[in-house]
C-alpha cells in the first residue's frame, strides 16, 4: 500500500486525503490544529464555492451538509455610483447553486470521517525537521499548510507572482439577522470604485444559518480601517458604518444584523503569492505544494477554496494514475501545471480586479445590466473562471459576446 503524508487538515488536505483513502492509500495527515481547535476558533474564510468545485466533494462523497446548508442561487453585481447611487446594478440566477459552510463547520467533521476510514490523524506543528522526518516514511509528502510559515519551503514566482505586497485590506463579519435579498439568494458583489469591494452571502456556520459579510479595502482608502478595532462589537459596528458611508442600499439590510459569535470576525492581509511547485527538504527530499500554499490569490472573486478543491481534484486523479511508479521531480511538475492549467485564469482574473478595472471589463459589467446571457455567463464563471478568457482580456471577443446577447 503507498503511503501518502499531507501537512495541512484543510480544504485541499482533506479532500486529497479522504480520496485517496477511498482507493486504498496508507494516508497520514499532519495538521497543527485538534478538531476541538477548529471548532472552538476563529472564522478564516468565507469560503463559498460554486458548482464545479462543490463536484469534486460529491465524486468523494464528502458533500455531507447540502441539506442545512442555505444554497446560494445568483450573483448580484453593483458598481457605486456618487451620491448613493448604483453606476451598474444587475444579477441573475447561477446555473447550480453555490454553498459556503463554515470551515469551522467542516473540517472537525472531514477529520473525524478521515480517521473513521482508517487515516492517521496527527496533532502537531511540522516544520522542517518534522517534515525531514515524515518524508522518510513516506512515498509521496504533500504540503496542503495554506499561507503558513512552511509555505517558504516553495520558492516565490516571480514570474507567475504579479503582486508583491497586499492588494486588499480583508475583513469577514459573519451575522445573523440580516434582511435576506429578495426573490432569491444571491452573492451581491458591490465595487466601490477607487475604495474597495463588499460581497454578502447566506452560508452555514457553527450555530446554523447566517450571512458573511466580506470587506475587501484598497490599502490606505477608507476600508482599510480595522487596525484600531478593539472588540467583536467594535469590529460589528465599523461593518455596519462602512456600509452606510458606501452602500445605503446594503446597509438597509444590517439594521438589525448581530455577531453570530465573538470568533466570528477577522481581519488581515497578505500578498497573492504562486510559488514553484517543488519544494526540496535540506537532505534532497522533494515534496509538492497544494492549493494556498503554492497558488494564494486574494479573496476578492472568492476562489480559494474552489482552487483547493479543483487542486485536490487533479493530484488525486494524478496520484492514482501514478500507479507504482515512483513521485519523482518531473510528476510533481506535471501534477502542478496539469492544475496551473486552468488556476492560472482564476489568477489572472482575480488579479485584473485587484487594479483599476479595464475599459473592457467596464464595459462588459456594464453591458450585463441589458444583456442576460452575458449576465449568466459572467456569474457562471465563477464556478469555471476558465470561461472568462479571452472575453475579459480582449475587446473584439467582448463585443463579439455582447453581440450575441438579448
Ligand atoms: C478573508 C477571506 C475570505 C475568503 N473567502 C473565500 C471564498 O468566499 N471562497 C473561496 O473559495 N475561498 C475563500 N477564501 C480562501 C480559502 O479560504 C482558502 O483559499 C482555502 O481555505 C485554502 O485551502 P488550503 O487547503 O490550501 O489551505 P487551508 O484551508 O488554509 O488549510 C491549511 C491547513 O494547514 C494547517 N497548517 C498550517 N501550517 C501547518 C504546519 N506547519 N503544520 C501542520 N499543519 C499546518 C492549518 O491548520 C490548516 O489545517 C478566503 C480567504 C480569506 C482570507
Amino acid at each position: 500500500m503507498r503511503a501518502i503524508t499531507i501537512i495541512g487538515a484543510g480544504q485541499s488536505g482533506l479532500q486529497l486525503g479522504l480520496g485517496l483513502l477511498r482507493h486504498g492509500y496508507d494516508v497520514t495527515v499532519v495538521t497543527n490544529r485538534s478538531q476541538q481547535e477548529v471548532a472552538k476558533g476563529r472564522v478564516l474564510s468565507s469560503q463559498c464555492m460554486f458548482d464545479m468545485a462543490l463536484q469534486h466533494e460529491r465524486d468523494v462523497n464528502i458533500n455531507l451538509w447540502d441539506e442545512e446548508c442555505p444554497q446560494i442561487d445568483g450573483i448580484g453585481f453593483t458598481i457605486a455610483g456618487p451620491d448613493g447611487s448604483k453606476a451598474v446594478d444587475w444579477a441573475t440566477r447561477l446555473d447550480a447553486p453555490a454553498q459556503s459552510v463554515d470551515q469551522r463547520v467542516k473540517m472537525p467533521v472531514w477529520m473525524d470521517e478521515f480517521e473513521r476510514l482508517g487515516g492517521k490523524l496527527l496533532i502537531m506543528h511540522a516544520s522542517i525537521d518534522e517534515l525531514e522526518e515524515l518524508a522518510g516514511d513516506a512515498d509521496l509528502v504533500v504540503v496542503a499548510s495554506g499561507k503558513g510559515d512552511v509555505a517558504r519551503i516553495f520558492k516565490r514566482d516571480a514570474e507567475k507572482s504579479e503582486f508583491d505586497q497586499p492588494m486588499r485590506a480583508l475583513a469577514l463579519t459573519y451575522v445573523t439577522d440580516m434582511v435576506p435579498r429578495e426573490e432569491y439568494t444571491a452573492v451581491c458583489f458591490n465595487i466601490i470604485p477607487g475604495v474597495g469591494e463588499y460581497f454578502v452571502f447566506p452560508a452555514l456556520t457553527t450555530s446554523g444559518a447566517c450571512e458573511i459579510m466580506v470587506f475587501e479595502g484598497v490599502p490606505g482608502g477608507p476600508m482599510d480601517c480595522w487596525a484600531d478595532v478593539k472588540s467583536p462589537a467594535e469590529h460589528l459596528e465599523m461593518s455596519k458604518q462602512i456600509l452606510e458611508q458606501f452602500l445605503p442600499w446594503e446597509a438597509e439590510r444590517c439594521h438589525s444584523i448581530q455577531l453570530t459569535d465573538d470568533n466570528g470576525i477577522l481581519a488581515g492581509r497578505f500578498p497573492p503569492t504562486v510559488r514553484e511547485p517543488i519544494g526540496r527538504l535540506p537532505h534532497g527530499t522533494s515534496i509538492l505544494g497544494m492549493g494556498d500554499t503554492v497558488c494564494l490569490n486574494d479573496p476578492l472573486t472568492g476562489q480559494g477554496s474552489n482552487n483547493a478543491s479543483k487542486a485536490a481534484a487533479v493530484y488525486l486523479d494524478a496520484i492514482v494514475s501514478r500507479k507504482s511508479d515512483s513521485f519523482d521531480e518531473e510528476w510533481m511538475q506535471q501534477t502542478f501545471d496539469a492544475y496551473w492549467d486552468s488556476a492560472q485564469w482564476v489568477t489572472r482574473w482575480t488579479n485584473s480586479l485587484l487594479v483599476p478595472p479595464t475599459e473592457n471589463i467596464q464595459k462588459l459589467l456594464g453591458a450585463a445590466q441589458t444583456h442576460a446571457e452575458l449576465a449568466s455567463r459572467i456569474a457562471n464563471a465563477f464556478s469555471d473562471p476558465t470561461d472568462f478568457y479571452p472575453w475579459w482580456d480582449d475587446s473584439q471577443a467582448a463585443d463579439q459576446l455582447i453581440g450575441k446577447g438579448d
